[in-house]
């Protein structure tokens, strides 16, 4: 098995802004794993808020030693073996768990999700999302995104209600609100999210910091809305303590190092009554691939990392109208483009 990478930088359409960051580009690592003549494509989209970045990506993918399997075949026992080589790196991690699923469906000829056995009509509507920014651009995202029946808010600066005000001045559709971590005090926390509830949104993600755990269990038994986690679950192992605050959890491969850990996550979620979304990075069509493939398990759908970039190098995965829709080719069903 031959491992090879490069680096890519993503160009956004938009400034992305959200209550910690803003950003024009993001830079990723696309990742082959050849065997037989055949390519699985993986790819690695480093967040440093998990202390990732493009260098600690290479230096990852450096360690790795394939040589030792003789074939993608052996999934299982590969990522258990690289998920040993460090601690963290989900990303790098995840970027090998998605190029050995690619290679596995091209090998056999089907779609993943028909490996899995999952029904790509069961996939629920996906969010657009919306960054952080004045009340009058956003107003010009809103409409600019009239064909996406949910979208997703971006608040957590002090604009918030603001925000919420003008989009539910030009829109009734279903909106979903993410304050990735921005509300630092409990009892503001509250009053935003009786305020939301008021304005008939759907949920609340990461109200607050992942370390605030007990301040976030104080506000679910406060309010009525589902609290869903994004910062604060990273991996399975954190399911258990999450289910005593949130109501659902927000998967990103990109953080739980990829498939095989996801699914994992998804039935844990499950036997511990939460609801389930699938998030993702800002991604090109590998990672957003991975995400659709398995995205009929689950509630919520927020996979439009791809949407949001002028420069993916690869298609295969389309989002009309919100609606994700996979080539039904091999594997992860992606193609790589000539640019
Ligand atoms: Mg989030």
């Amino acid at each position: 098995m031959n491992l090879s990478w490069y680096r890519y930088d993503l160009a956004l359409k938009h400034v992305f802004r959200i209550s910690r960051s803003a950003r024009t580009t993001i830079p990723i690592v696309l990742l082959e794993i050849e065997h037989d003549g055949i390519i699985g494509y993986g790819e690695a989209s480093p967040n440093v808020r998990y202390g990732e970045t493009q260098e600690t990506v290479e230096a990852f993918f450096a360690k790795v030693d394939l040589e030792r399997y003789e074939s993608p075949f052996l999934i299982d026992d590969i990522l258990q073996y690289t998920d040993a080589l460090d601690t963290h790196n989900t990303a790098a991690k995840c970027a090998v768990d998605i190029a050995l699923h690619d290679w596995v469906g091209k090998k056999l000829g089907v779609p993943l999700y028909r490996l899995w056995g999952l029904n790509p009509d069961n996939t629920p509507l996906c969010s657009f999302t919306i960054g952080i920014d004045t009340a009058d651009v956003v107003r010009q995202k809103v409409i600019e995104a009239e064909a996406y029946p949910i979208l997703k808010i971006k608040v957590g600066l002090d604009n918030d209600e603001e925000i919420i005000r003008t989009i539910r001045s030009v829109t009734d559709k279903v909106i979903r609100v993410d304050a990735n971590e921005g509300w630092k005090d409990k009892h503001l926390a509250l009053e935003r999210i009786k305020f939301l509830q008021d304005n008939n949104v759907e949920f609340i993600e990461q109200p607050m910091p992942a370390a605030q755990f007990d301040d976030i269990k104080w506000l679910r038994d406060r309010v009525s809305m589902p609290i869903i986690a994004d910062e604060s679950v990273v991996r399975l192992s954190d399911l258990p303590m999450l289910a005593q605050a949130y109501d659902g959890i927000n998967i990103k491969l990109q953080k739980c190092t990829g498939v095989r850990e996801a699914m994992r996550m998804i039935s844990t979620a499950r036997a511990l009554g939460m609801k389930v979304m699938l998030g993702c990075m800002i991604e090109s069509a590998v990672g957003v691939a991975a995400a659709a493939h398995l995205s009929p398990l689950i509630d919520y759908a927020d996979l439009d990392g791809n949407v949001l970039i002028s420069n993916d190098p690869f298609d295969g995965v389309r989002n009309i109208n919100g609606m994700l829709r996979l080539d039904l080719q091999p594997g992860l069903g992606v193609h790589k483009k000539i640019l």
